[in-house]
């Protein structure tokens, strides 16, 4: 039976990790979560991915690493769908699979399915399954999972409240920011929540007076309704939250501008850049900025980009 659990700080982190931690600790785990990304994080991931692979895939290899020594096994979920007719970005699909090839002293994975293609039934099996690594009671699997379950409520309200994620885990309190100025970050939570890999975005622009939303701050539904303005359903949920957010903020002008984080060589997102940035320009009502991060991104260069952003949409107000 497993005792202690690594979770790395990276990926789908951002979007899950208090339904993790209640599910976890319910089957009677104890968890480690690695820190915060750092330079030593990124480069012991780069130094053992495929040079082509995205930076958020390489970061989370960082952050296996660091876990190596500290754990009995890692948890590794893999994520194939998370509603019906649609799927996730493919390195999701395969996470473990990487995650068990790129470095034979980690410890063993342990991977959940969480596919709701297959259906309720095979949904429940696989949970079953994956409980059995930490106790034979069903009962106590099940519970577990609903405590998760009640956690990501209780998280979602949060982020909907104005919170990010990383400050929803830290129980932080909402604050209030004064700024003249307001912009919505759009992306992958994973690119626009892990401050090392995009500067400090957030910080950054709370400190020179805006205020900042983001893609995880609007209702679940709303993003549904927004995307369905598409002429084609996407089927990659995530993409299509992102499309949500920023459809969303190009209709109701709600922020004055919109900052779009997407990772270099990230195949979904460099399809949906393209519809964005057209979308934006058609409807003409808010200033759209893509702002491409990877392990290279040069501070100077990324901070004078977003500075110029921030100055335009200062001029426009006035
Ligand atoms: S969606 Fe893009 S950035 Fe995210 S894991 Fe997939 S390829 Fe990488």
């Amino acid at each position: 039976m497993c005792a202690t659990i690594g979770v790395p700080q990276a990926l789908l982190y951002y979007k899950y990790y208090p339904q993790w931690e209640a599910f976890l600790k319910g089957l009677g785990a104890e968890i480690v979560v690695s820190s915060a990304t750092t330079k030593r994080t990124i480069n012991a991931g780069t130094s053992l991915a495929e040079n082509e692979l995205c930076l958020p895939v390489k970061v989370f290899f960082g952050h296996l690493v660091e876990l190596r020594n500290q754990v009995d096994a890692l948890f590794v979920p893999r994520v194939v769908s998370v509603e019906n007719g649609a799927y996730t970005c493919p390195k999701f699909l395969g996470l473990p699979d990487l995650a068990r090839s790129i470095d034979s002293s980690l410890p063993s994975v342990l991977d959940p399915t969480f596919n709701r293609r297959l259906g309720r039934k095979k949904f429940y099996e696989a949970l079953l399954d994956f409980g059995k690594h930490f106790t034979n009671k069903k009962y106590r699997i099940l519970r577990a999972w609903m405590m998760g379950l009640s956690a990501q409520r209780v998280f979602q309200r949060k982020l909907e409240s104005g919170l990010t994620p990383v400050e929803a885990i830290a129980n932080a309190e909402v604050q209030t920011y004064k700024g003249n100025l307001k912009i919505g970050i759009a992306g992958h939570p994973y690119n626009i929540y892990d401050s090392y890999i995009n500067l400090n975005l957030i910080k950054r622009l709370r400190e020179w007076g805006v205020d900042v939303a983001t893609t995880e701050m609007i209702p679940q539904r709303t993003l549904e309704h927004e995307a369905s303005y598409l002429p084609k359903r996407l089927f990659w949920s995530y993409e299509k939250e992102v499309v949500g957010s920023v459809f969303h903020w190009l209709r109701n002008k709600s922020v004055d501008g919109i900052i779009y984080v997407l990772s270099f060589a990230c195949g979904p997102d460099s399809l949906i850049q393209v519809l964005l940035e057209s979308e934006a320009k058609r409807r003409g009502s808010l200033p759209l900025m893509s702002l491409v991060i990877d392990e290279h991104s040069g501070e100077a260069g990324m901070i004078t980009r977003v500075e110029a952003f921030v100055d335009m949409l200062r001029w426009r107000k006035v």
